[in-house]
């Protein structure tokens, strides 16, 4: 067999395979929406691009240390303690070509063949691919709607068996936009207290597309003795709207990064030079403006969307404090469509509204569709008037049902 067994055995990223398949009808002529894409429709804000303009006329194209300059690395920390009251040294973090590159690092240095890594469904869809393409198993823990997806102390201390290695907690979720606060994380924390060996990755790339007045708090913050045993990963792809800069970070113990640093420098080596300049400039301290407008608008368009979902027949949505998704129930529509399920419903939105969302199989959470709203405002109610026009020609009596 000329791929091999570890390739064979994982699929590819759904979100990027929708992705793809959506810009190639768009390419072919067809009027499509994009509402599948994780990523933000905004321009990355000026001053970070004109840093990095500076950085390619001061000659910062060559190799850098594998993990970072330092002064990336000290603008990593600063970041952490202005912005989120964690104490880390420079040896402490590091700079990865993305988040989805700090998760897959972190596993390839810490899980061993056979060790088992707790995630919750819904998940992010490359969570369980990355956890397997390292030799460990995945063990899902299904959230459901009613408990706001968020996994329950009880359900987490029935998961622990003696070959857990790490849970990864994602808050605010990707795709439901659920937000563990800091009573949810101590309940979660108290289970694990008795499990010291356990490690915990935080994602927390969607840290600041959040719209609870309170401020974002993690797992150390709430836990402060978890420092050790945390691994926290973020990146500038949503936050500063940089997916394409590639570039994201990690802090955690000296021993872990200092693993994670070891299978970067054999692997891909630093990441871009020229993203670690304009990461500097995104994470000073004056950089913040840009994000807080970015936000208002992701919180706006989330409210229109929810609106608008309220009135489709057989969509439930659950109330999403954050992130870029709406993530609704959708066993009644694809019921009252006559269809087998949720790809199908998918298939059913670009064939006939010509709008593109990603199934929540691909999370985890069949019966599910994924809308992102990272969209402009006037695309999103173009997308939800198609919708209805769709939906209404096979239920024709959609609206009446509904008044
Ligand atoms: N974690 C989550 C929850 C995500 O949604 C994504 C997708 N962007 C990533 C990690 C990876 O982010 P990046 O683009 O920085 O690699
Ligand atoms: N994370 C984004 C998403 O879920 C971007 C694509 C990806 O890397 O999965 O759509």
């Amino acid at each position: 067999m000329l791929i091999s067994e570890r390739c064979r055995n994982i699929n590819p990223s759904k979100t990027l395979l929708i992705a793809e398949q959506a810009a190639a009808m768009r390419e072919a002529g067809q009027d499509i929406i994009f509402m599948n894409a994780g990523e933000p429709d905004f321009d990355t804000p000026l001053h970070i691009k004109a840093a990095a303009m500076e950085g390619i006329q001061e000659g910062n194209t060559k190799y850098t240390p594998v993990g970072g300059t330092i002064q990336l690395k000290q603008a990593i920390v600063d970041k952490l303690k202005r912005e989120n009251e964690l104490d880390y040294e420079t040896n402490e973090v590091m700079a990865t070509a993305g988040a989805k590159q700090a998760i897959f690092n972190a596993l390839m240095a810490t899980v061993n063949k056979g060790d088992e890594v707790i995630i919750q469904a819904p998940y992010w869809t490359s969570y369980p691919e990355m956890i397997k393409l390292a030799g460990a198993d995945p063990v899902i823990l299904p959230t459901h709607a009613d408990s706001n997806f968020k996994i329950k102390s009880r359900q987490l201390s029935d998961a622990i068996t003696p070959f857990t290695k790490m849970i990864i907690l994602n808050s605010p979720s990707n795709p439901t936009g659920s937000y563990y606060t800091e009573e949810d994380l101590q309940m979660l924390a108290n289970v694990l207290v008795d499990h010291p060996k356990i490690l915990i990755l935080s994602d927390d790339v969607y840290e600041k597309i959040l719209w609870d007045q309170e401020q974002f708090k993690n797992i150390v913050n709430t836990v402060p003795s978890f420092k050790n045993r945390s691994i926290v990963v973020n990146a500038l792809s949503k936050s500063y709207a940089m997916t394409g800069w590639r570039l994201g970070y990690v802090a955690a113990s000296a021993q872990i990064v200092e693993a994670m640093t070891k299978i970067q420098s054999q692997t891909t080596s630093n990441p871009c030079s020229i993203s670690q300049v304009a990461a500097v400039a995104a994470l000073s301290k004056n950089s913040q403006q840009s994000i807080e407008e970015m936000v208002s608008k992701y919180h706006n368009r989330y409210n229109y969307v929810a609106e608008r979902i309220s009135t489709l027949p057989g969509l439930t949505l659950s109330e999403a404090k954050g992130s870029l998704y709406a993530f609704p129930d959708a066993t009644g529509l694809i019921q009252a469509l006559k269809l087998k399920d949720d790809i199908e419903l998918c298939q059913f939105l670009i064939e006939k509204a010509k709008v593109s969302v990603v199934p929540g199989s691909a999370f985890g959470a069949p019966n599910h569709i994924r809308l992102s709203y990272a969209t402009s405002r006037s695309m999103i109610e173009k997308a939800f008037n198609r919708i209805e026009a769709a939906i209404n020609e096979i239920i024709p009596n959609n609206n009446e049902t509904e008044s």
